[in-house]
């Protein structure tokens, strides 16, 4: 029996793909830069919604979550971040930090009152910090708020941490998770493509080894997410070389839960001025291709400090089914003038999504159910006791 896509989509010059994502069929390296070059854009919308709702009907996904960057202290200079301050070897750059001591309980304690179910940490690449650093981080906040889930360290910094003490990739993640390390982010991913590569993120991994050390966390048993960054400077063939890398890798390990497209914020960046961020009708393009190429992956997240509200609504009827965690205390978006904003809160979250129509699911990382409100309140009781 036809349904009203097919009746929209039978005599459209787009009808090809509908064809094959309708009977779940991969499209090619060549029809996806096609379509992200000449689809119409209401079709794209249709055919992703049609992928997210087959995945997940009315559901859609949200979390309150807590960002610790532990230091923006970092020794790469990528072009794309607005965020890091230059290493120094004998002290810290004057606008350079490292969260030590109270400061880490005072932020575990903010995040535990404000009903934070999980902390993601992510931070710059420095020789400064030792392995008992991170064993403080990890356990600290696993012993401060045991109900929390942590997401931490990208690609990068799993690497360099191993590199510099002599461990393999593999044996820090061991590490990491018996410290309380749950899943790894997606963050640093960039674009795979190396001219582009090159251009926004050089000295950074390649995309080859971003992928190893995810994958290696895949046969660990940890998921993962995975990032694209978007809007620089790329050609669209570079957009579908970045999915077809992700969907290769996930059909070898399978451990990947969600596609996180990034719109670049050019803001206090070294491209500020080269390039001028992105359009609503890119990002709902980038967004609906993400979905329909991406058939082994399934999320397609959006970052709401990184699209601000009302583009996060707007694309849940372009393949998004998951518009991620309230973010206290992000910084990396915001000082690229992104839309961090401690005021807007996981109830802001739930309510973008009943607006929209979708049943709000609170969930962690892994895509658990959220702890009960019971839980959450007696671990923000239980901050009155001392330690
Ligand atoms: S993007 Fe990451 S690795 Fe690159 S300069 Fe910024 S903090 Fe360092």
């Amino acid at each position: 029996m036809p349904n009203t896509i097919d009746l929209l989509l039978k005599n459209h010059p787009d009808g090809w793909a509908w064809t094959k994502v309708r009977a779940g069929e991969r499209l090619t390296l060549n029809e996806g830069v096609r379509l992200i070059c000449e689809g119409d854009l209401s079709a794209l919308g249709m055919m992703a919604d049609y992928a997210r709702r087959k995945r997940w009907g009315g559901k859609a996904f949200y979390g309150n979550s807590a960002n610790i960057n532990h230091t923006n202290e970092c020794i790469l200079d990528c072009d794309l971040c607005a965020w890091k301050r230059p290493f120094q070897p004998k002290r810290l750059h004057p606008e350079a930090y490292v969260v030590e001591g109270d400061d880490l309980i005072k932020r575990i304690d903010e995040a535990v009152r404000q009903g934070a179910w999980e902390i993601h940490i992510v931070g710059g690449i420095t020789p400064r910090l030792d392995l008992g650093y991170y064993e403080w981080l990890l356990t600290t906040i696993r012993d401060r708020a045991p109900h929390i889930f942590i997401q931490g360290f990208t690609a990068i910094e799993i690497r360099y941490i191993a590199k510099l003490h002599r461990l393999t990739p593999h044996a820090l993640l061991e590490k990491f998770q018996t410290w309380g390390l749950g899943s790894v982010p997606g963050g640093g991913a960039e674009l795979f493509h190396p001219r582009v590569r090159n251009l926004i993120a050089k000295n950074k991994e390649s995309a080859e080894e971003w992928i190893e050390i995810h994958q290696t966390a895949h046969r660990m048993g940890l998921h993962s997410n995975a990032t694209m960054l978007y809007g620089t400077l790329e050609e669209p063939h570079e957009i579908v070389h970045h999915l077809d890398m992700l969907r290769n890798a996930q059909d070898e390990t399978g451990g990947f839960l969600a596609l996180i497209p990034l719109a670049f914020l050019p803001a206090n960046t070294k491209l500020e001025g080269k390039v001028h961020g992105t359009t609503g009708t890119y990002d709902a393009r980038i967004f609906a291709l993400s979905r329909i190429f991406l058939d082994n992956f399934p999320h397609i997240r959006i970052l709401w400090t990184y699209q601000g509200p009302r583009m996060t609504q707007t694309l849940l009827s372009y393949g998004v089914d998951d518009i991620g965690g309230a973010s206290l205390d992000e910084e990396i978006a915001r000082e690229a003038a992104g839309y961090s904003d401690n005021a807007f809160t996981a109830s802001h979250l739930a309510r973008l999504l009943a607006e929209a129509g979708r049943e709000a699911t609170p969930v962690d990382s892994i895509y658990n159910p959220a702890p009960s409100r019971q839980v959450l309140k007696q671990a923000s009781a239980s901050l009155l006791s001392p330690l």
